[in-house]
């Protein structure tokens, strides 16, 4: 995969040299199991190839400088002066400068050195709309510092650095599957991951398909007061089910029958919260059996039930993702679809048949304007290999191609 042809220029205009090394980290898209990873739970996300791209070089002062290709921003940022979250001149760091500085800041907690740096970012991820724009930021510059640091980490102690950033730096809960995610894809799998052992496999996408992202537009920021009323919840039933059923730490631990036996000593919404996450839970290995078997119909038809939980019992879809996955059941060749993300807006994702996924493109996007009057995006996406860089020697060759 090649950077975006202004990259090199970009960086060449805003440092006047060439870039010694360029970083590329994907994003994701969740394929099953959502709002499972803060109960322990197992998740499916593929590494996509919309890509978070940095060019950079070592630089000789103690300065992070970084430009912001896509919002035209840039900052410079004292090394050891991360902890107050200003700039070089002492100004307040503008909010996107959180995520490089964040992972800074991170690695230097974990007593790694690291350098001055200059750097030009670019992504092609959509920014809020649940495909982790921010942790692909984080991932490309955690292994920009890595190329240039004597430091060797393995991926899944980077990718849990980075989540310190987002966590501590950024001030974001996020679990570690979107870091997990960019560092360790496959091309043509997803990953099943288990949130509690941090074990995870490669599973092959099922042949003669493919996975079309759509954007709904719509962009309603994850309310942090939704989001923690449904982790509260969650917290709230695995204590009430601990103190009926043994060995129960998080809600992955719940099978459905004891969930069956025991959810009447839980209020009605927690109970729907729960009940979520254990269906959830079951339904993402049950899915990956049938990604085994490359039974596209099987797996698809887990995503429809997994949208219909998401959108009845734990209610984070929006009227718009709704509109699309229901759109998407009737057209041709289509498996299964659900919301992706933390859901309240942003895509959906759809396993469709590889002959009929042009026709799906356009009879998707048509008929959310006339049901909705917004514009979808919807594009194939492919399933690519975790963040890596390029140095300098590589580069040359592809400037000049
Ligand atoms: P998501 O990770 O789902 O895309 P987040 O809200 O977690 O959404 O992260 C989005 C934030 O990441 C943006 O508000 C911005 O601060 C930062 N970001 C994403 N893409 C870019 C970009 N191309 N350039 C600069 N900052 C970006
Ligand atoms: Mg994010």
């Amino acid at each position: 995969m090649n950077p975006p042809p202004n990259l090199l220029s970009a960086f060449n205009n805003a440092f006047n040299k060439l870039p010694k090394l360029v970083a590329r980290a994907p994003g994701r898209v969740n394929l099953l199991g959502e709002h499972v990873d803060y109960n322990d739970g197992w998740v499916l996300p593929v590494a996509i190839d919309h890509t978070a791209w940095i060019a950079a070089s070592p630089c000789s002062s103690d300065l992070i400088s970084v430009h912001a290709l896509d919002l035209g921003e840039a900052v410079s940022i004292q090394i050891d002066d991360l902890e107050h979250k200003v700039d070089v001149r002492g100004k307040p760091l503008p909010a996107w400068s959180y995520y490089p500085a964040g992972v800074a800041w991170a690695l230097q907690q974990h007593s790694l050195q690291i350098g001055g740096l200059d750097a030009v970012l670019t992504s092609t991820i959509p920014l809020g709309a649940g495909l982790s724009s921010s942790a692909a930021i984080e991932v490309a510059f955690a292994v920009t510092w890595q190329a240039f640091s004597g430091w060797q980490l393995n991926p899944m102690t980077m990718a849990q650095i980075c989540q310190t950033a987002e966590n501590a730096y950024v001030g974001v809960n996020c679990g570690l599957m979107d870091q997990f995610a960019s560092l360790h894809g496959v091309a043509g799998n997803a990953l099943l991951f288990d949130c509690r052992t941090l074990e995870w496999e490669p599973v092959p996408l099922p042949q003669g398909t493919s996975l079309v992202i759509a954007d709904s537009g719509v962009r309603r920021s994850l309310g942090d007061s939704a989001y923690n009323e449904r982790r509260t919840a969650c917290e709230q039933a695995t204590r009430t089910l601990a103190e009926r059923l043994p060995n129960v730490h998080a809600l992955r631990d719940v099978s459905i029958d004891a969930f069956d036996q025991h959810s009447h000593a839980l209020p009605s919404v927690v109970r729907r919260r729960a009940e979520h996450v254990v269906d959830e839970c079951a339904r993402t290995l049950e899915a990956v059996e049938h990604l085994r078997s490359g039974d596209a119909l099987g797996f698809g038809k887990l995503m429809y039930q997994g949208h219909a939980s998401l959108r009845d019992l734990y209610q984070v879809s929006c009227p718009e993702l709704d509109v699309l996955v229901e759109i998407a059941t009737g057209l041709p060749g289509c498996y299964g679809a659900r919301l992706t993300g933390a859901g309240f807006g942003g895509c959906t994702v759809n396993l469709v048949k590889e002959g009929n996924v042009e026709s799906f493109l356009q009879a998707l996007s048509m008929e959310y304007w006339n049901r909705t009057g917004k514009q979808a995006s919807a594009w194939v996406c492919q399933a690519v290999g975790g963040a890596s860089t390029s140095m300098a020697t590589t580069l040359k060759r592809i400037n000049i191609q």
